[in-house]
């Protein structure tokens, strides 16, 4: 039986490395997109030359019809999908709350939390046999964020970790048994988005004060995914894994 993943930011860091990872894992896979269409071409372009087949799909996880839209080619050009990545996210410049504009909070929140939710509900409505759906799984990633709140930095992208986390446990029991739902909650990984929040050293700056004396690395926090999605982790859902070196 064919593996139909969907990876929303599948474009780059940890959503490109959960792609190519799912992919030696016997996946087929539909690379989400934003705007950087190169970039997530290039990641369909190698998870074929891995044996396995990829589209590369643009949409705004944080728009209804883009998401429905997603999970409609998906299943046209890759077969009925059985497991969702749900790994988009943005952060926002670091400030503190008092410096916040409204149009920042509903950036990060429409991005990361309605986009989270928007997603689930695609999941919701296609994975489970009862709705004629194949079964599977579910991640979310999260962040460790969610339980440091990240003062001084952005609290709000902290809390709308949070939320994804209560979006995993109660999906999770909405779902089982036929579907699992988990979370993996990274902590300092070496991606492009702390560039993104106006920090491109924050990893590499704070990883020193982080037990593991390091960043991480995406294909650390793509193996806790790629084993959460498998077979493998049966008896395991409604959880999180922190992948975040102790931090
Ligand atoms: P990244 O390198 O900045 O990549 C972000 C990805 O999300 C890109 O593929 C981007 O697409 C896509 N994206 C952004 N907004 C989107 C939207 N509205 N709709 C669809 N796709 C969108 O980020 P990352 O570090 O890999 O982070 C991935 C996830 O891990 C996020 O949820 C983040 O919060 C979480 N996380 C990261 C860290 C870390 O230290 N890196 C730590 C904890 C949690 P384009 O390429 O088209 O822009």
């Amino acid at each position: 039986m064919t593996k139909t993943l969907v990876v929303t930011g599948g474009s780059r860091g940890i959503g490109a490395a959960t792609c190519l990872l799912a992919a030696k894992d016997g996946w087929d896979v539909a690379v989400n997109f934003a705007s950087n269409a190169a970039a997530a071409e290039d990641v369909a372009e190698q998870v074929r030359a891995l044996g396995q087949q990829a589209v590369a799909i643009q949409g705004d996880v944080a728009r209804e019809p883009d998401v429905i839209a997603l999970f409609d080619q998906a299943e046209a050009q890759l077969g009925p999908v059985s497991g969702v990545v749900n790994n988009a996210g943005v952060v926002a410049p670091s400030i503190p709350v008092a410096e916040y504009d409204i149009a920042r909070m509903r950036k990060v929140f429409d991005t990361n939390v309605m986009g989270a939710f928007l997603v689930a509900r695609e999941a919701a409505r296609r994975l489970p046999p009862e709705r004629g759906g194949p079964g599977g799984a579910v991640v979310n990633v999260s962040s460790m964020a969610a339980r440091l709140g990240s003062p001084g930095e952005y609290v709000d992208y902290a809390a709308s970790k949070g939320a994804v986390d209560t979006l995993t446990v109660g999906l999770a029991k909405e779902l089982a048994p036929s579907v699992r739902v988990n979370g993996v909650r990274p902590g300092l990984i070496a991606t492009e988005i702390h560039a993104s929040g106006g920090q491109p050293d924050r990893a590499e700056r704070l990883a020193a004060g982080s037990p593991a004396g390091r960043a991480g690395e995406a294909e650390e926090v793509a193996a806790a995914i790629v084993w959460l999605l498998s077979d493998a982790a049966s008896y395991v859902t409604g959880t999180n894994i922190d992948v975040s070196g102790g931090r």
